[in-house]
């Protein structure tokens, strides 16, 4: 007998798993609580690790379509431009992982996998929008139901909370469990034309520049048209953050050059050609301690739902993809009776490598962000090492 698995949240995770189990010969109800299906505008970055499970999801050649390839990663100071460290990412990457190095519009990325759900056999994927889900439940051992407050309800034989960092399903089974803990950081960001740049500031690649208590990242997006820049703060003036699980707030300009006041050329010149920024608070939670917290019974999380992460190794929705594709190998191959079994299989194959990159991710920012002599000793590292990236 085959299952059937409902899919609580249409972000990025939860359309992977969806590709991802209907590629694996199952169905599924997806529910998503915005009315449409949407993503805000800013980028991702895409190593080698997901780009290579995008084409296992037969998504190679659309992905071509829609990214840039940023020629290489140059990290320098944000105080005086000084270059520190260079890495080469254009066929070095290829080359050396089996895989390119991409930069993608959060909303291309997100709408292609959308197509390729929607393109996928009658039946195997029913998507519904508008429909926020507010309580779990179980009939006997065997089924999981999952309802709306206007009386919708659906049933499979496993349920996937795909739904972000301040989703409903994990508090549902888990209601003691210490909430996304505000980090204080944030994210100024803004995507605009390369067009309307003066030439010296528009990019073919991956920048990084390192201050003290902050960093800032730019890179080319849709086939290197336009350009996401992103500014990350420690300490964000009070009115620049007010509701954190808004993703997408205006930014007044004015809390960004308090926040980035000892910043020098040539960022400066690019933070100051930005026409209007919006702002993006950061939470995360301390990382996964086991396979425990991401499985009970048939229900299961995924992505920012089960290991929220600061953005500092540009791995979020990466390891989202990568948990989506280990739940559809596990899941793909079991019978109704086994899913709590795979599911656990499923925790055990990802608790750790997700648990790694939120540390990681929490590392990479102490050390983004070094003040005083300690900043030496960092950018003489990356010089001779050259700038870290995880295992791909
Ligand atoms: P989400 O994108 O949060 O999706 C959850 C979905 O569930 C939403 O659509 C929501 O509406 C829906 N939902 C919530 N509750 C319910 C409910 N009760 N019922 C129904 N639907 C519900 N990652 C990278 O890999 N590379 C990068 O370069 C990168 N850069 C980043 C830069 C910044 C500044 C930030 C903040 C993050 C970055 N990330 C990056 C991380 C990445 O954005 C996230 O990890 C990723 O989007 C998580 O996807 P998700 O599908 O798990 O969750």
């Amino acid at each position: 007998m085959r299952i059937h698995s409902l899919i609580v949240g249409g972000g990025i995770g939860g359309l992977a798993a969806a590709l991802a189990l209907a590629r694996a010969g199952r169905t599924a109800d997806l529910m998503e609580q915005a009315p449409a299906f949407s993503e805000v505008g800013a980028g991702i970055q895409l190593g080698p690790n997901v780009v290579r499970r995008l084409r296992a999801l037969g998504l190679g050649e659309a992905l071509n379509g829609i990214v840039a390839h940023p020629e290489r990663l140059c990290v320098s100071s944000a105080l005086n431009g000084g270059r520190i460290a260079t890495m080469p990412l254009a066929g070095a990457m290829e080359q050396r992982y089996g895989a390119p190095y991409f930069t993608v519009h959060r909303a291309d990325l997100h709408g292609l996998l959308l197509e390729a759900v929607r393109a996928q056999a009658e039946g195997a994927v029913m998507l519904s929008t508008g429909a926020r889900i507010e309580r779990l439940s179980t009939r006997g051992d065997e089924f999981v139901c999952a309802a709306t407050d206007d009386g919708r309800a659906w049933e499979g034989d496993a349920l996937v909370g795909a739904d972000g960092v301040w989703g409903r399903v994990r508090p549902h089974i888990w209601p003691d469990a210490a909430p996304a803990r505000p980090t204080g950081h944030m994210a100024f960001r803004a995507l605009l034309k390369q067009d309307i740049l003066p030439a010296a500031l528009r990019s073919r690649q991956v920048d990084v520049w390192l201050a003290p208590r902050l960093h800032a990242v730019a890179y080319p997006v849709r086939g290197g048209e336009w350009l996401n820049l992103v500014v990350l703060v420690e300490s964000a003036p009070d009115e620049a953050a007010a509701d954190a699980r808004d993703w997408d707030q205006a930014a007044s300009r004015a809390a960004l050059d308090r926040a980035t006041g000892h910043v020098g050329q040539p960022l400066r010149a690019l933070l100051d050609a930005v026409p209007a920024w919006r702002a993006w608070t950061l939470c995360d939670r301390t990382p996964l301690t086991g396979p425990q917290e991401m499985v009970d019974g048939r229900v299961a999380l995924l992505g920012d739902a089960a290991h929220p992460m600061l953005p500092y190794l540009a791995q979020g929705a990466g390891m989202a993809i990568e948990d989506a594709v280990a739940l559809a190998q596990q899941l793909g191959g079991c019978t109704p009776a086994q899913v709590p079994q795979a599911l656990v299989r499923y925790a055990q194959a990802r608790w750790a490598r997700d648990a790694q990159v939120q540390a990681r991710a929490r590392r990479n920012g102490r050390i983004f962000h070094l003040g005083g002599p300690a900043r030496w000793g960092r950018d003489m590292a990356m010089r001779l090492a050259g700038p870290a990236l995880m295992d791909q």
